[in-house]
């Protein structure tokens, strides 16, 4: 079979909102524009150097039928849950939470003088995994590979492999791909990616050409913005003067029905009102 690019399918101009108990961040994942890029649920960046815009953080919680995904770029976002867990992601560092049948949890930013950066993405589970025990795999930026490329591009492998690399998140039901991509000025990059799954690339730093649109060139994509990728076997982007930074995340689409109320995300509306019975009842936590 032909190799093909991923080529733009559709750009998503960020959409600022007030989360938790009054966190500014950007969504473009979960929107009006984007309801579902199956299997990704929810895509939002945070970046503020102002304490009024995140100190307020993300008071107790509950998630169920998910996987959290928390990146941070800067500063330190403390968590902690009601079955005991709790520590620190600090700049570089994931979370990958897979929430199962159910935690309680508060995710605070810390007021720092670098502010905070940083994203929080939501994985869908499929059925079958919506009611497993929750299960942390929180991953220190120094264990985090580094790929270096002849033109100085740099890919931090979170999950996924990368040239024989392989990130060291792994066992997510999605068979996800999640890295973080740097490309000096001037360079031209592409990166594999498995056809038949959902793609896409959120550029937070400079801009960059991605394949498709009316140029043979490209269409020019300046940061922030989603960029979601068609189908293919590659995703081709090029700099021109200015160096780009953006999340490359792929993941298996599950084609399972959704329905979702908030933190929780199940496949019909019976197992939603089950689950709020549970929260109303004291039951929805178990150990
Ligand atoms: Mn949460």
């Amino acid at each position: 079979m032909k190799s093909l690019p991923r080529e733009i399918k559709q750009i998503i101009e960020p959409q600022p909102v007030t989360e938790g108990a009054g966190v500014r961040l950007k969504r473009s994942i979960g929107t009006q524009k984007l309801d579902y890029l199956d299997p990704f649920l929810l895509l939002d960046h945070f970046q503020s150097s102002h304490p009024g815009d995140y100190e307020a953080g993300f008071p107790l919680h509950p998630h169920r039928g998910i996987e959290t995904v928390t990146y941070v770029l800067t500063g330190e976002v403390r968590h902690k849950d009601t079955l005991g867990n709790s520590g620190s992601i600090g700049a570089g560092d994931i979370q990958w939470m897979t929430a199962g049948r159910g935690i309680m949890h508060e995710e605070m930013p810390q007021v720092r003088p670098e502010g905070i950066a940083g994203f929080q993405l939501w994985v869908n589970l499929p059925a079958k995994f919506k009611m497993i025990k929750p299960r942390y795999q929180e991953i220190r930026s120094g264990e985090i590979p580094e790929i270096k490329k002849e033109h100085g591009e740099k890919i931090r492998v979170i999950s996924g492999t990368v040239a024989g690399v392989p990130g060291p998140v792994t066992d997510i039901a999605a068979n996800p791909v999640y890295l973080d991509v740097s490309i000096p000025a001037h360079t031209s990059f592409r990166q594999p990616i498995e056809r038949g799954h959902a793609a896409f690339a959120y550029v937070f730093e400079g801009e960059a050409r991605f394949a498709g649109g009316e140029k043979e060139d490209g269409t020019k994509v300046t940061h922030p913005k989603l960029v979601v990728l068609g189908d293919g076997d590659y995703v081709q982007v090029a700099t021109d003067e200015t160096p780009v930074r953006f999340l490359l995340v792929s993941g298996k689409p599950l084609h399972e029905p959704v329905a979702r109320y908030g933190p929780f995300v199940m496949n019909t509306e019976e197992e939603i009102e089950q689950t709020l019975r549970e929260l109303q009842e004291g039951t929805f936590v178990t150990t």
